[in-house]
């Protein structure tokens, strides 16, 4: 700055002073501005981050989220971090602002930030100006909300000047889980340590809260109604709610069994009457989801009142259906157990029948299905079973449900639509198997479904439709896992 009025008039009252002078004096007492310092902020406007901060991407810039563990204060909150330029001198100096990439961040396509503008960082050197006292603080500029990219700060004045921040930032997701604890179940999950670690390694960081409990619900079926009335219940005296939208639940259940009932066998060319040996039926059928038999396990002792049992007749060859057909009573059905409650063939006891042959229909009610957990709804939560087949769950396996159940409430499998990043090569879903979005890696491609028998040994990842022992995020899902958009959170179930 030239402060040539004051000069001029100086020069006025000296006029032997040559005015070349002056105008020389003029200039050597400019001052041009130069450009200090541009750092991110950490707490106030006026600390600075001094070294790598995480940077949590999906939670507000609120007090409320800040914890003082991982968070410490607000300014690791949120994709855009506030950033402090300071120059050396007071008044408005222009400047240019720059991220700088300091890792190999996520690579968006084109597509994605088409479909998800939290997929963009701010990538345009762009110009910005001091406030009156020589510095500003910039509250727009905005990185992607993926995890595990790192950024620092470049920014150049008119002159040239360059500087680089001292900090960096690297960037992470994070939310709350609750465990609603179902009253009664001896093998509710001990530990979720697996959990925990393969979401920090996809750079989600999870907290768990206190854990609440709920009342006891033999099995949840096919609808999941009262379950869901009776965990809210519960998830309501939880810290859950003051944690919303960044909250799951996680119900623990005892078993999630589908039943079929009234389904029909036959066997036939049965020789009956006195000193005939039992006749072995086994439980098989069409498979609901998939066309291959299966056997089926008798609904046994998974609901009080339920039984497996609805009849058992005998049908002499060439006899009439209706006038002919002797009832065979429960009594004479023996299951045969694999474990306690776990039958998938019965033997019939016919010496009590008057000599003959025929057909035995045998009519029950049996498993179709018993799934491991579920992803219930678009709300928050998730459920999991502590009980299957008739026996308890390890800790471990409980894991792997719990990793794939949030894996649904996170995005995965990713199918490419919405908020989304891109589908997963390995994609498939209710067409090729499994109900919902899953990952197919370790089957093969040209296969027309992915959930035979076989298939859960080959599976590779814990997207995988079915149980299996894979804890971890394959390789085709990771680096989606990487890129999810998790800053809507999830609403109350
Ligand atoms: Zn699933
Ligand atoms: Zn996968």
């Amino acid at each position: 700055m030239c402060k040539s009025k004051k000069a001029n008039e100086a020069a006025k009252q000296k006029p032997s002073k040559p005015i070349e002078e002056v105008e020389a004096s003029c200039h050597e007492e400019e001052v041009v501005a130069k450009i200090l310092s541009v750092e991110f902020l950490d707490g106030t406007d006026d600390k600075i981050l001094g070294a790598e901060g995480k940077q949590f991407v999906n939670l507000p810039f609120e007090d409320k989220w800040v914890d003082g563990v991982d968070v410490l204060n607000k300014d690791r909150l949120g994709y855009k971090p506030r950033i402090k330029v300071k120059f050396d001198i007071a008044g408005a100096h222009s400047f240019k602002l720059k991220f700088v990439a300091e890792g190999t961040n996520a690579a968006f396509t084109e597509d994605e930030k088409t479909r998800n503008s939290k997929f963009k960082f701010q990538d345009k050197e762009s110009s910005y100006s001091t406030k009156d006292d020589g510095s500003v603080i910039i509250t727009d500029f905005f990185v992607s909300v993926a995890g595990d990219d790192v950024y620092s700060l470049s920014a150049t004045d008119d002159k040239g000047t360059n500087v680089k921040s001292t900090g960096k930032i690297r960037t992470l997701r994070m939310f709350n889980y609750v465990e609603i604890k179902m009253k009664g179940l001896a093998s509710i999950a001990t530990s979720l340590s697996t959990v925990e670690g393969e979401y920090s390694t996809n750079f989600m960081k999870l907290k768990a809260l206190p854990s609440v409990e709920m009342d006891h619900i033999e099995n949840i079926g096919s609808s999941t109604t009262t379950f869901s009335t009776k965990a809210k219940t519960a998830y309501l005296t939880s810290d859950g709610t003051k944690n919303e939208p960044y909250t799951l639940a996680i119900g623990y259940t005892d078993h999630l069994a589908v039943k079929g009932s009234g389904k029909v066998l036959t066997k036939a060319d049965v020789e009956v009457g006195p000193e005939k040996l039992e006749v072995n039926l086994k439980i098989a059928g069409a498979g609901d989801t998939n066309p291959a038999i299966r056997s089926k396990y008798l609904w046994k002792n998974i609901v009080t009142g339920e039984d497996w049992f609805v009849s058992c007749k005998f049908l002499k060859d060439g006899g009439d259906a209706v006038k002919d057909s002797v009832d065979i009573v429960k009594a004479k059905v023996k299951t045969v157990e694999v474990r306690t409650d776990m039958s998938c063939e019965v033997n019939i006891a016919v010496d009590h029948l008057p000599a003959g042959k025929g057909t035995l229909t045998l009519t029950v009610n049996w498993v179709d299905r018993m799934r491991g957990g579920l992803a219930i709804g678009s709300g928050n939560l998730i459920c999991v079973c502590s009980r299957a087949w008739w026996q308890n769950v390890s800790t471990a396996d409980q894991n792997q449900v719990i990793i794939h159940e949030m894996g649904h409430k996170v995005g995965m499998a990713s199918k490419g639509t919405g908020i989304l990043p891109e589908k997963i090569s390995t994609y498939y879903d209710d067409t090729k198997g499994h109900v919902g979005p899953h990952c197919h890696n370790g089957i093969p491609d040209s296969q027309a479904r992915f959930d035979n028998a076989a298939d859960g040994a080959l599976a590779t990842c814990v997207m995988y439709g079915a149980t299996s022992s894979k804890t971890a995020f394959c390789g085709v899902c990771k680096p989606i896992v990487r890129k999810l958009d998790v800053t809507s959170g999830w609403g109350r179930f």
